[in-house]
């Protein structure tokens, strides 16, 4: 929090109210018509200072995703943006099996047109060089762990 805008801005509006003080300690004594501005810009910093405190709390204590830190301003949100998240785990799981079952869609699809043929025509060291990357690609998708 140390390098945030908030602190940046809060340091650079002390400063200037800490030379408004000054000035108004000075003035008092010399100008009361640039007294009252000074008071005028001293409540103005004030009431930024407020703002800031204000935004900082909101930032704070808004939703976030918990895959990918996203903020939002309400529950209902976050939990509905995490659920099609990118970086959630099942999401990932969810688009690998859709992108297995297109390829697996279209080798189903050569089968179907082998057996309309009866295998006639068939370039059949192709067809089992696609089936067992097939088969090895699913198999190390289920058990990924080195399971049988
Ligand atoms: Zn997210």
């Amino acid at each position: 929090m140390s390098e945030s805008k908030f602190t940046k801005e809060f340091i650079a509006e002390c400063k200037d109210s800490i030379a408004a003080s000054l000035a108004v300690r000075y003035i008092m004594k010399e100008d009361a018509e640039i007294f009252r501005d000074a008071l005028d810009e001293i409540a103005r910093l004030t009431a930024r200072v407020r703002e800031l405190v204000d935004e900082e709390e909101t930032y704070y204590s808004s939703w976030k995703c918990g895959w990918c830190n996203e903020r939002f301003p309400t529950q209902a949100l976050a939990l509905s943006h995490a659920l099609s998240c990118e970086t959630h785990p099942l999401v990932q799981r969810v688009r690998e099996l859709e992108e297995e079952v297109k390829e697996s869609n279209g080798l189903l699809r050569s089968t179907y047109q082998i057996a309309s043929r009866d295998g006639k025509d068939t370039n059949w060291d192709a067809f089992k060089k696609q089936v067992y990357s097939a088969l090895d690609r699913q198999h190390k998708m289920m058990y990924d762990k080195g399971e049988k």
